[in-house]
């Protein structure tokens, strides 16, 4: 087992590889932008060190600072946490290269499911069911017409480089399909260096269901069960939870064997995320996640499991410390994502957090970097606390979710918490009964 990680990320994620760290008797090593010096996770950290100025591109993101803190310390292993450098293949390599361990999977794995013509392709060979679609890129708009006809409308115009939302484009008809085609090709080139599309067709009414999976690296695969991340605003998520109230036993079953198969055959390590749309009872499968998600923590509530102590695990060369017919899922558990935002606009509203007062009790958990005091900087994303209640059933988390947001003071900005006292007054999300599409449609409608 390693003696020392260093974690390459901030906030409340931080924190949470430091707690799991101090667990298991490994130190801790914080990095930091010049932004994140009075930041909790310097705080907790049995050690920190500054690795560059406020903007991310020069600490978080930098490659040669981050190598050099691990040296300086001792650091034997790099856990990048979500977002920066998680799913950045040539940091991997890099790493490797230093002769330091990246707690996820290989550079190669990482690769393979950043191109999502390349993981769409190998996940149908694998035999996970997919979206009807283009097989693979479609170079003009003579493709995009057969395509189009071949799979009717309407359809969506996708980056294979793509990543939040961007690069996606809908056409509802033919008509359509010339101007979406050309300009999801150009926002793919400026943002991403690649203007390679694929064409898929647009589910209307589909629910965001993901598989958690864990890889051992030498064959081994299990799954834990699903996340429903249907409540989205501009494809981002806002509420989570496990189970879905969508999905039963066996159909849980069904497609986490499907899932942790796949993984397995692929000789996959660490911890893995399978998106799939469902609709009318079948899955089909969008992207793969090669990392720990931000919403982690309501598949570790109905689980019981520490996912992170798992990373560090098999990044170590452990085994899975958990076999398939040991992962029952037990109750439920939601997570709301607590972002410092105005509403209705949601525009980031950074600044001094006066007072913080976290909620607590039974079956609550508050994954927080704030306290009293703080200031929140302005260079980063906008999340400043993960609320993740748990309860026997639905209407017991739902209660307990009420309860405790009741109970949560942060005092000095403006915070996305009334959303969620407005959601739970709506009877579809008190039922269940929501798609993809819920959430922007009552933010048109209400002004919460
Ligand atoms: P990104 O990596 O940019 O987030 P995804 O492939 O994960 O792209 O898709 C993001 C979101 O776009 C999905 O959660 C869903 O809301 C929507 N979407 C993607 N593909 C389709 C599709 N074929 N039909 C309908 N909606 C889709």
């Amino acid at each position: 087992m390693f003696s020392k990680i260093l974690i390459a990320n901030r906030g409340e994620i931080a924190l949470r590889v430091i707690r799991a760290c101090r667990e298991m008797g490994i130190a801790s090593v914080a990095v930091h932008s010049t932004a994140d010096s009075d930041a909790m996770h310097v705080r907790m950290a049995d050690e920190a060190i500054c690795i560059g100025p406020p903007a991310a591109t020069d600490s978080y993101l930098n490659f040669p600072a981050i190598i050099s803190a691990c040296e300086i310390t001792g650091a034997e292993a790099i856990h990048p946490g979500y977002g920066f450098l998680s799913e950045n293949a040539a940091f991997v390599q890099v790493v490797e290269d230093h002769g330091l361990t990246f707690i996820g999977p290989s550079a190669e794995h990482i690769r393979m499911m950043g191109d999502k013509i390349t993981a769409k392709d190998t996940m149908k060979a694998l035999g996970v069911p997919c979206v009807p679609g283009s097989d693979g890129g479609v170079p003009d708009m003579e493709t995009a017409r057969q395509v189009g006809n071949d799979i009717g409308f309407p359809l969506i115009v996708k980056a294979t480089a793509g990543g939040g939302g961007r690069g996606m484009k809908l056409a509802r008809t033919a008509d359509e399909l010339e101007t979406a085609f050309r300009t999801a090709r150009a926002e793919a080139k400026a943002a991403f260096g690649n203007a390679e599309v694929y064409l898929e067709k647009y589910l209307g009414k589909p629910r965001h269901i993901e598989i958690q999976v864990f890889g051992d690296g030498k064959g081994g695969a299990v799954h834990l069960g699903e996340r429903d991340c249907s409540l989205q605003r501009r494809h981002q998520k806002v509420l989570e939870e496990a189970p879905s109230p969508a999905i039963d036993a066996e159909t849980r079953a069904r497609i986490g064997q499907v899932c942790a198969e796949a993984v397995a055959r692929i000789g996959y390590s660490g911890a893995g995320t399978i998106e799939f749309l469902y609709e009318d009872g079948e899955f089909y499968f969008i992207e793969m996640n090669t990392r720990l998600q931000v919403e982690h923590p309501v598949t570790e509530a109905v689980f019981g499991v520490d996912l992170v102590r798992e990373q560090i695990r098999v990044a170590a060369g452990l085994p899975l410390s958990f076999a398939q017919a040991e992962l029952v899922p037990q109750g439920h558990s939601i997570e709301v994502r607590i972002n410092a935002e105005k509403l209705p606009r949601f525009t980031p509203c950074p600044g001094l957090v006066n007072t913080f007062h976290a909620p607590g009790g039974l079956g609550v958990r508050m994954d927080s970097a704030l306290y009293g005091g703080y200031t929140i900087p302005p260079y980063y994303d906008s999340l400043i606390a993960k609320l993740i209640v748990h309860g026997r059933d639905r209407p017991e988390a739902l209660a307990r979710l009420r309860r405790a947001l009741g109970e949560l003071i942060v005092d000095g900005v403006d915070t996305t918490v009334p959303l969620f006292f407005a959601l739970l007054e709506q009877d579809d999300v008190l039922r269940g009964d929501y798609t993809i599409h819920w959430l922007e449609r009552f933010l048109e409608s209400a002004d919460p």
